[in-house]
């Protein structure tokens, strides 16, 4: 049972297209459980009707046709109940309805279970038997599990106005794809689907004028591909066994087949791009190998997908690149940052991706560089979004394709009112960052991804509060020794003198590995990453401290903080260490002082041992990334969980407000360096609970400035009372959303002034 519900998974997945994935899915689970009817039934809440999509043993022209009240009859049952319902005699049941359209015959044996994404009801899938039979459990679980997979292509294909004949009273382009917001702000501009060179499937959709020249380059790439084959099958006659040559020439005769190039050709000639049509082949190809009972006919599969990638890289060489015209919507499974990094500046309007919440690093690229994305659209057709119009709403996380003309009008005003909005944060760039009754909140700026120091500058940044020194690290082939360290951090140092500048030794692991410095975990996030790392190689550790003391030499602006301390004997393991660097380096240069010397609270051991802390360091900087992480047991990077992933969670509410009237009563200066700290609604908070400064992405600085200027200390604090008495974060984020709203300080956290 296994093997076939690997092959049938493996072949929906491939399907091009929902009505072939379902027409997969009736036809092999028939076959597979030996019934005598297979049908889906997806559900249309507008109308109220459940449709049949698609059958195998149920008349075919019924399909689309039959459409089941809801609330009647034994489909809606299931939909109903939301879970399996299994009937030897389905006649005897008083809601069994006989539907004369679907077929002649009453079928007996019944078992329905429902199809459910993300919690909501989306059909039924349903298999019937002449006879009178129960289904055993593990035919319930069969279903069961692909029920579960097909849910996936449903959600899809629905929010990509695939299956808009369902949505019979709601326009295909209003509704949007639900994600997670990544970076603030509103565009709308057109989708570049961006992809890794060498994947096949994800190629996106692109329209064409010229057929022939298409054609011509298709058969181009043949060529060259199959000059490849030709001249590696020749070397390889030699040294090669016979089963090795058998498969190029395997490669050799595909590349002649009708059955390949005629569809490819047959693709073109529909105005798709010559990639698009090759990526619609190889997966039809797939897709009919996977079907094979044959378990090596099966693994030719892999041979053609090898053999589509081979044409594609031909084709890559003959195509323009990608054209990024201006007001380009990124689109991508994944959106890295040195994909941002090749769109050439002022062109990119937006960035989406299926892949990816809001504190992955692109999202945390993309706010300080003001550019609003959305992230973790798990439902996302990108292989159908090139060249489309597209709306993205960074601060719902939603996004619409194809948008309607009202959608279009009302986010062009939204966009306008920002414009205005970030003219008028613009002037606030020189006032001081002081609360009205008084206080001053010094606001830093977190740096590390782009090392744009005149941009953190010119954005009003009061100093560096965190500078994430592994990004230096990441660019280079093996780790910078202790002079090109030095150049880095001197220059950082020197732009901001006399304002502070804070250094975190290098924190890799977790998401961020070097390429020359592999880590391969089971659970990197809990593993070898951060001071654990450093400790361990103190020869890295000791260049690392010598580069950043040196680089302080008559400055006395730097802090050095540690990241990821869970125990004591940590910090005193690194104090150790760079005590002894100072000591070592005083005796040549005696501008050299020693730094502050501050720890990362971001696990949450090191909550439960401030007053331990506050003995052996300076001051404290909260990471409430990793915290949120740490406290929430939800993977910061995982789009699965993103939902459940919230700094407003209460619990994490609970720990700031501990910890930072702890730290107050230490009188350890306390700060909070995590995205935290920019996020508008979170900052009313942090103030209440009496935080002393904020580091954030420099782009944001004006927005939290505006908070700062609006809210006195005494004001937040009677806020914070009444969140600490809630009970989720949706109820905290609506409380803190109103008092900015109250404050005529909306335009931070929804579209628009
Ligand atoms: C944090 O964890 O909050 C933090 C600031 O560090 P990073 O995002 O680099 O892990
Ligand atoms: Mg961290």
């Amino acid at each position: 049972m296994l093997e076939t519900l690997h092959r049938i998974v493996q072949e929906v997945n491939a399907a091009a297209s929902l009505e072939q994935a379902l027409a997969i899915i009736v036809s092999r689970v028939k076959q597979a459980m030996a019934v005598d009817v297979c049908s889906v039934y997806l559900t249309d809440e507008t109308a109220r009707k459940h449709v049949l999509m698609a059958t195998d043993g149920l008349r075919p022209e019924s399909v689309s046709m039959v459409k089941l009240d809801m609330g009647k009859g034994l489909i809606s049952l299931v939909y109903e109940s939301a879970e399996p319902i299994n009937l030897e005699n389905a006649p005897d049941h008083p809601r069994y309805q006989y539907i004369p359209e679907t077929g002649e015959e009453r079928y007996h044996g019944f078992l329905g279970v429902p199809i459910i994404h993300h919690r909501k009801m989306k059909g039924v899938l349903v298999v019937q038997l002449r006879g009178a039979r129960r289904f055993a459990d593990d035919e319930v679980s069969f279903l069961v599990t692909i029920a579960a997979q097909l849910s996936g292509a449903i959600a899809h294909a629905q929010a990509s106005g695939e299956i808009t004949q369902l949505e019979v009273s709601s326009q295909q382009s209003s509704q949007p794809f639900n994600g997670q917001p990544g970076s603030p702000g509103v565009a709308i501009g057109q989708a570049v689907v961006f992809y890794p060179a060498a994947d096949v499937e994800a190629i996106p959709d692109r329209k064409i004028d010229d057929v022939e020249a298409e054609i011509e380059l298709f058969k181009n790439a043949v060529k060259a591909a199959r000059y490849d084959i030709q001249t590696l099958v020749e070397r390889m006659h030699s040294v090669s066994t016979m089963e090795d040559t058998t498969l190029f020439d395997a490669y050799l005769l595909m590349l002649d087949s009708e059955s390949f190039n005629g569809k490819v050709i047959a693709e073109i000639g529909q105005g798709n791009w010559a990639p698009g049509a090759l990526r619609i082949t190889v997966l039809e190809h797939i897709r009919f190998f996977n079907a094979m009972e044959d378990p090596y006919l099966r693994e030719r599969a892999e041979d053609i997908r090898d053999l589509g990638r081979r044409i594609l890289s031909h084709l890559h060489q003959t195509k323009d690149k990608t054209e990024f015209p201006a007001g380009t919507i990124l689109v991508g499974e994944e959106i890295t940052a040195t994909m941002l990094a090749e769109i050439p500046p002022g062109q990119l309007a937006g960035v989406i991706a299926v892949r990816g919440s809001r504190t992955s690093h692109v999202a945390i690229l993309a706010r300080s560089l003001g550019i609003p994305a959305v992230l973790g659209v798990r439902d996302l057709p990108v292989n159908r979004l090139d060249g489309r119009e597209v709306v993205v709403d960074g601060y719902t996380g939603r996004v619409y394709v194809s948008p309607a003309r009202a959608i279009v009008s009302e986010f062009k005003r939204l966009a306008r009112d920002e414009e205005l909005l970030s003219a008028e944060l613009k002037q606030l760039r020189d006032q001081p960052s002081v609360t009205p009754d008084g206080e001053a909140v010094p606001l830093l700026a977190n740096m590390g991804l782009l090392a744009d120091i005149s941009s953190s500058l010119s954005f009003g940044a009061e100093g560096i509060g965190l500078y994430r020194t592994e990004f230096p690290f990441m660019a280079r082939d093996r780790f910078p020794g202790e002079e090109e360290q030095y150049q880095v951090y001197r220059q950082i140092l020197e732009s901001f003198h006399p304002r502070p500048v804070t250094l975190r030794t290098l924190d890799v692991g977790g998401d961020k590995s070097l390429p020359y410095f592999p880590i391969h975990e089971d659970n990197p996030f809990l593993g070898w990453r951060g001071i654990r790392i450093s400790l361990d190689h103190p020869e890295i550790f000791m260049v690392q401290i010598r580069a950043m003391l040196r680089a302080s030499a008559g400055l006395a602006n730097l802090s050095i903080l540690l990241p990821m301390v869970t125990s004591v004997s940590e910090v005193d393991e690194a104090l150790h260490i760079i005590r002894r660097a100072h000591h070592e380096l005083m005796d040549s240069d005696k501008t050299i002082v020693m730094p502050r010397i501050g720890v990362m609270i971001e696990v949450p051991s090191a909550l439960y041992q401030l007053p331990a802390l506050a003995r052996r360091v300076d001051f404290f900087s909260i990471g409430t990334n990793d915290l949120t992480q740490y406290l929430l047991a939800v993977d910061r990077n995982n789009d699965r969980v993103a939902e459940l992933y919230d700094s407003l969670h209460p619990a994490v509410v609970s720990a700031l407000n501990t910890m930072i009237a702890t730290a107050n009563q230490l009188d350890k200066p306390v700060s909070i360096c995590g995205e935290m700290a920019g996020d508008p609604a979170a900052v009313i908070l942090l103030l209440g609970m009496g935080i002393q400064s904020l580091s954030m992405t420099a782009a944001s600085i004006a927005a939290v400035k505006w908070v700062v200027r609006s809210f006195t200390r005494e004001q937040c604090a009677q806020i914070v009372n009444k969140v600490l008495a809630l009970e989720s974060p949706y109820a905290i984020r609506q409380l803190l959303n109103q008092a900015l709203e109250n404050a005529g300080l909306g335009g931070l956290v929804r579209a628009g002034r």
